[in-house]
């Protein structure tokens, strides 16, 4: 039997979305390709509130990450770290051999204007790393108010990986001054893994003109000179990108951007009510919970395990602590097109078997 996934990713992708990435294979340089792409990035331009340019990549979001540094970081990044991806974020700029300073903030806490300021005062920096949605412990960092202090250093690259919240949570990237943004399929978009988009400024174009080894792969300028012929350097994962422009019209024009950020805000305050009713707490700070998925504390020391082996039975699964968390939270994602019944029948049934264990 499927277990219905309600980890933070993948997430469960609805069966029409399924049968599109079905649809035979194209040539990746026939005008149908470029009819396809040429569908699909307005979509997504109009999802990120942008009109600069979006990239489609064919590999996981780390890939993409780690790009960002690679094409946009010259000088010093300021790593804010609050939790393992942010941590990723940081291990890449010492594996890549590029300057960095780890901001380091206890886990559970988000990233706030008082803590990059100082840093970014000093001048060191032509780049800051942000995690927005932090999956490993379920926070999500202020990222209107971090841009607002941003835009006061303008040499400074605003990166944002906000893989477990575009398409689940708003994000005004031209508004906010964002450099680059990314996300891969398996969050918010609730599509099967393999295909990374990006929003990149004008600005990171420009400033990825200045640093000479940009890597080949994930070149942004190479990526720019395709995108503008509405194609990818390199044979992309078109299946993917079938079920993407589907996805981006059921967004759009279906359910409707608005309609679907406020889904996103409901489940995540019926799953934090559950929790406390259910006589657990949240492991985030109060005020900065994530919107697409939900951290709690197991103050109540419940076997995660067992308790996903008796969802399991009834045909769903959810997702332990990351980490050192594994047994000290379990995780409930409502991300990507999770509805209210579906994430209602998941909280009655953990109802159910927590007496049992
Ligand atoms: C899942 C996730 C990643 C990693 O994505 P991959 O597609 O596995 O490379 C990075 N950052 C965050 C915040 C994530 O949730």
């Amino acid at each position: 039997m499927h277990k219905k996934l309600f980890i933070p990713g993948p997430s469960e992708v609805r069966p029409e979305m399924l049968q599109v990435m079905a649809t035979p294979q194209i040539g990746h340089r026939s005008k149908d390709y470029k009819d396809l792409h040429g569908a699909v990035v307005p979509k997504l331009k109009k999802m990120l509130y942008t009109e600069q340019e979006v990239f489609l990549f064919t590999s996981s979001s780390t890939a993409v990450m780690e790009a960002a540094l690679r094409n946009l970081c010259g000088k010093k990044v300021l790593s804010c770290a609050n939790g393992a991806f942010a941590d990723r974020w940081y291990k890449m700029t010492t594996s890549n051999n590029i300057p960095s300073k780890k901001l380091d903030v206890p886990w559970g806490k988000p990233i706030t204007p008082d803590l990059i300021e100082p840093e970014l005062k000093t001048g060191d920096y032509d780049c800051i790393t942000i995690v927005m949605n932090e999956t490993s412990v379920g926070v999500r960092s202020p990222i209107e108010e971090l841009a607002e202090v941003i835009k006061k250093y303008p040499d400074v690259m605003f990166c944002i990986d906000a893989v477990s919240c575009m398409a689940g949570d708003k994000i005004e990237t031209d508004k906010l001054g964002v450099d680059i943004v990314l996300a891969g399929m398996q969050k918010c978009f609730a599509l099967p893994t393999g295909l990374t988009v990006a929003m990149l400024s004008n600005r990171a174009l420009e400033k990825a003109t200045t640093i000479p080894y940009r890597g080949y792969y994930l070149d942004f300028l190479l990526a720019k000179k395709s995108s503008d012929k509405s194609q990818t350097p390199s044979t992309p994962a078109i299946p993917q990108i079938f079920a993407l422009n589907a996805q981006m019209t059921h967004i759009l024009n279906e359910e409707g951007l608005e309609n679907r950020w406020a889904r996103h805000i409901h489940l995540a305050e019926i799953v934090q009510k559950w929790a406390l009713g259910a006589g657990f707490t949240l492991f985030p700070e109060k005020g900065y919970e994530s919107r697409t998925l939900t951290c709690i504390n197991n103050n109540k020391g419940i076997p995660i395990a067992a308790l996903n082996k008796e969802l399991g039975k009834r045909g769903a699964v959810i997702s332990n602590g990351y980490g050192d968390l594994k047994e000290k939270t379990f995780r409930i994602a409502h991300m990507g097109d999770v509805t209210e019944p579906e994430i209602r029948e998941l909280l009655g049934w953990i109802d159910e078997i927590l007496p049992t264990l």
